[in-house]
């Protein structure tokens, strides 16, 4: 069983298809994945910056008003109440702090805000106090567990009199843990699509985690922390300390060494890519079958041309095949050629056919019909029931011929008796070689009066010839009619013979014709001649 081309042709484009549409899923696939990832690693490191920027602007402007307080106490450092006002309005004017104190040079709390904190009169001894009396500039602190527990960020600023004595400092502290500007700043910006934010000191500990109890704790080895430890700005993809894959957006609080660092889990990211594309092949599914209903129908055009000439071959003994042959629309180059050429192949076949059937039927030394030519004339004739006359014909001596001159020059009497023949009988007139030097001549339609004379005609006409080198030749000839000479083709071409052979008995050179039926065959013998 063989495959058939429509279905190759259908099999083969759709595999391409399909390898096509799979191929261009893929890296549409592979270049969306890029693409989500690339943009929020970029939009992680954008944030990461903006909030690096922000929290820079608010320690600046901490460090402004502790600045603007300092100088508006440096001339009157002993005012006590004076210290109080000032501590409590920066405390309470904005939220920058959760607490503040007024430290004199040894060290000594001379006011707080809030008043409860009852420290007035002792000596703090916090890593934030102790550095800013130790070095009497402003400072920012380490984050540091207080005495009350808080996780505190501890910022302060020298006070120095006009002539330039150190009087003390001004600070304030932020508790980490509770609300502040810087807690509100970050905090904020915790979105849904699992992106959250955090800040790490230089210490790698938490000040700022979305879940609360992280903060103040250290985070474990994690390259993102290690390129913030390093003062680096970027972006990265990273599996964090839990073991999570993440894209990473990190950037530095310049005056604090703090990293903020904004991260998504990648499976976060990529979920959105399902989606996309599931829209991609939706969109792409009515095309895909379109296609497909394409590639069908051009696989029938294209293969049917070529079944139907499959199909004309296979039938091509049928007499109507050429015909059917014909009647194919073979549109394209290849399958035209093919039909032209099917239909050239039949013509020959055709031709050759007719041509051997017409040689079966031929005598080829004379060119006259041979016993096998003289039946099919006969048999048209019997069955059309169309009468006719037989002329039957015999070389006189033709022996002596051969003998004096030879085979080859006898067969050119034959040949020149056939001519004669020709040229004395009518279009329709069946002239035979039965054999040796014996012919029929059938005269369709011709009464036995008319067939005698043609008979006498050609007698005449042979004895008048002249052929070179045997001179002249003669032949007796009988005559016969069907339906007269018997029912039977066979019965009348008999009596014929008859008549043949009776002209040959009664001296040759002569024409002896039957009498009406055959039953009175030869009674009255009409003989002319010599
Ligand atoms: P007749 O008919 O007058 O009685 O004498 P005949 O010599 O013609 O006798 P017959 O008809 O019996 O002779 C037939 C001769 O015809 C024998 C043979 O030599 C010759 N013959 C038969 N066929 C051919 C042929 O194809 N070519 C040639 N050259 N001669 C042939
Ligand atoms: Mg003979
Ligand atoms: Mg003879």
């Amino acid at each position: 069983m063989c495959v058939d081309l429509r279905l190759l042709i259908i099999a083969l484009a759709l595999a391409s298809a399909i390898f096509a549409m799979v191929n261009g899923f893929h890296a549409s696939y592979k270049v969306q994945r890029q693409q989500l990832i690339d943009n929020t690693l970029e939009s992680n490191h954008a944030y990461a910056t903006k909030l690096a920027a922000s929290t820079e602007n608010f320690i600046h402007s901490a460090v402004q008003q502790l600045q603007y307080s300092a100088a508006r106490l440096a001339n009157r450092f002993a005012d006590d109440a004076l210290l109080f006002d000032e501590s409590e309005r920066i405390r309470l004017q904005t939220d920058s702090f959760n607490s503040v104190a007024v430290v004199d040079g040894q060290g000594i709390v001379r006011a707080t805000s809030p008043n409860s904190l009852a420290l007035v009169g002792r000596q703090l001894d916090s890593p934030g106090a102790v550095a800013a009396l130790r070095e009497r500039r402003p400072l920012i602190s380490q984050p540091y567990v207080s005495a009350a527990g808080n996780l505190i960020v501890f910022i302060s600023t020298p006070v120095f009199d006009a002539a330039g004595q150190y009087l003390g400092y001004v600070g304030g502290s932020i508790y980490l843990k509770q609300k502040s500007i810087l807690n509100s700043l970050l905090g904020e910006h915790y979105y849904r699509d699992g992106s959250y934010l955090y800040v790490v000191d230089d210490q790698r500990r938490l000040l700022y985690h979305q879940e609360g109890d992280r903060v103040g704790t250290q985070v474990g080895a994690n390259p993102v922390i290690d390129a913030v430890l390093r003062r680096e700005s970027g972006q990265m993809r990273l599996h964090n300390s839990q073991g999570v894959d993440m894209l990473a957006g990190y950037a530095i609080v310049p005056s604090t060494g703090w990293g903020v660092v904004a991260q998504r889990p990648t499976l976060a990211t990529l979920a959105a890519l399902d989606v996309l594309m599931e829209n991609v092949v939706l969109n792409t599914l009515p095309l895909a079958v379109i296609i497909v209903l394409f590639i069908w129908v051009f696989a029938r055009l294209i293969s049917r041309p070529l079944r139907q000439l499959a199909e004309g071959a296979r039938g091509i003994d049928r007499p109507d095949s050429a015909v059917q042959i014909q009647r194919i629309r073979s549109w394209y180059f290849e399958s035209s050629e093919l039909k032209r050429a099917l239909l050239i192949g039949i013509g020959l076949i055709n031709r050759n056919i007719s041509k051997l059937r017409q040689d079966a039927q031929v005598d080829p030394l004379t060119g006259l019909n041979n016993r096998r030519g003289m039946e099919m004339a006969l048999s048209a004739w019997k069955a059309e029931r169309q009468p006719f006359a037989i002329v039957a014909l015999d070389i006189d001596h033709f022996k002596n011929v051969n003998d004096t001159y030879g085979h080859d020059v006898g067969d050119e009497v034959l040949k020149l008796l056939a001519g004669i023949m020709r040229a004395n009988s009518r279009e329709g007139d069946v002239l035979c070689r039965m054999g040796g030097e014996e012919f029929v001549v059938l005269l369709p339609g011709a009464e036995l009066d008319i067939a005698r004379q043609v008979a006498e005609r050609l007698r005449r006409g042979v004895e008048q010839a002249a052929m070179e080198p045997v001179g002249h030749i003669t032949v007796s000839l009988g005559v016969a009619r069907w339906p007269e000479h018997g029912g039977d083709v066979g019965q009348a071409l008999k009596v014929a013979d008859e008549m043949l052979y009776e002209a040959k008995r009664s001296g040759r050179n002569r024409v002896v014709a039957a009498q009406g039926t055959a039953d009175r065959k030869a009674d009255s013998v009409d003989t002319i001649g010599s």
